[in-house]
């Protein structure tokens, strides 16, 4: 999938600046953050949408939620509160087709979303 711009990143081919990495996931900088800290969690495999997701994937998934939390407590915005939000398919207003987890804080955040 060299198209899909969430694997360059994973796999390094862009210059986006990764704020964590591991065996499994990247976190990098949303591109057109909706929050003072909008960070986007991907794996490091391609799946496209939430749709696509095996049994086999939950512990992948699992581990997207624990690494967003591990950063809000390394960006300090674990106490105040933030959102995580996956996005499927257009009505859900996904434009990347590779999942990914949004981490939005830094703000006070309205309930419902648009
Ligand atoms: P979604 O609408 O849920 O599919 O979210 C896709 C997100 O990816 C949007 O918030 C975009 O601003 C962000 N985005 C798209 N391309 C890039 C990129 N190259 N680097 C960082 N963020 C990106
Ligand atoms: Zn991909």
């Amino acid at each position: 999938m060299q198209e899909c711009p969430f694997c360059q990143i994973a796999q390094k081919k862009l210059d986006t600046a990764l704020v964590y990495e591991d065996e499994h996931v990247v976190g990098f900088h949303d591109i057109n953050p909706k929050a003072p800290i909008h960070i986007l969690i991907i794996p490091k495999i391609h799946i496209a949408t939430l749709n696509d997701l095996q049994n086999a994937d939950t512990g992948l998934v699992g581990h997207m939620v624990w690494t967003a939390s591990q950063i809000a407590q390394t960006m300090q915005i674990a106490d105040l509160g933030y959102r995580l939000v996956f996005n499927c398919n257009n009505a859900g207003g996904q434009t990347v087709f590779h999942i990914h987890l949004h981490l939005l804080g830094g703000r006070a955040l309205t309930w419902p979303p648009g």
